[in-house]
């Protein structure tokens, strides 16, 4: 894809947000910080009134939580870091071992699902950065879903590529995660990432069923 042809996608986005902010739409967009966020973050952060949720699991990499800070202060954006309403005593399986070993669906419900439900429930646009050549599940999403509750779901990214990504990432000079150097592709909680170069998602919930953690599940036909 040839530079313009790039800029007028980024473009198109942000238009579409501005022209939902203009009506009046409360526009949110959930983002998990990693270095192929970036790019959708930054088109956001051009169209003011937009609020980014970061859904705080107190799992995360020290590193990711730093990286955070980073670009929120870089990009200027209005970031809201969410948090379980079920304290960490509270989320232990019938073992005793801390939910991610016992149950990982519960904890991602719990610390992912749940929060984000609330914020969701009281927005009319949640935007979110999943992507066609990230998984199986992801390529049958659509553009826009309309959920039960009539907020709209919007995946501006669905058809960028991996190399789109990395382009738009250079020419905008954008920071990267700093666990990219150490060969992480895909960056989620600390318990359930692995470091497996190459391998997009790959690395994340290494070794179980489970590939998604619930946020965009629904979604698929
Ligand atoms: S990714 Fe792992 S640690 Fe994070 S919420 Fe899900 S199961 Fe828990």
């Amino acid at each position: 894809m040839t530079a313009p042809d790039l800029e007028q996608r980024a473009d198109h986005i942000v238009e579409q947000i501005d022209r939902f902010v203009a009506d009046g739409k409360r526009v949110v967009l959930s983002s998990s910080f990693q270095t192929q966020s970036l790019p959708l973050l930054h088109l956001v952060s051009r169209s003011r009134g937009v609020t980014v949720y970061f859904l705080d699991t107190g799992y995360h990499f020290p590193e990711t939580l730093e990286f955070r800070d980073q670009v929120t202060e870089q990009l200027g954006l209005d970031v809201v870091s969410l948090h379980s309403a079920t304290t960490k005593a509270a989320q232990v399986g019938p073992h005793g071992h801390l939910l991610f070993a016992e149950d990982p669906d519960y904890c991602c419900y719990l610390n992912k699902t749940a929060p984000m439900e609330t914020v969701a429930a009281a927005s009319d646009i949640w935007i979110s950065g999943v992507r066609r050549d990230q998984s199986e599940t992801r390529r049958q999403l659509d553009e826009f879903v309309v959920r039960s509750d009539g907020t709209t779901r919007y995946h501006p990214m669905l058809d960028w590529t991996e190399p789109m990504i990395a382009d738009y990432q250079e020419r905008h000079d954008l920071p990267r995660h700093p666990l990219d150097d150490r060969g992480y592709v895909s960056i989620g909680c600390a318990p359930c990432t692995r470091n497996i170069p190459g391998s997009d998602r790959g690395g994340r919930w290494f070794g179980m069923e489970k590939t998604e953690c619930g946020l965009h599940v629904d979604l698929v036909r």
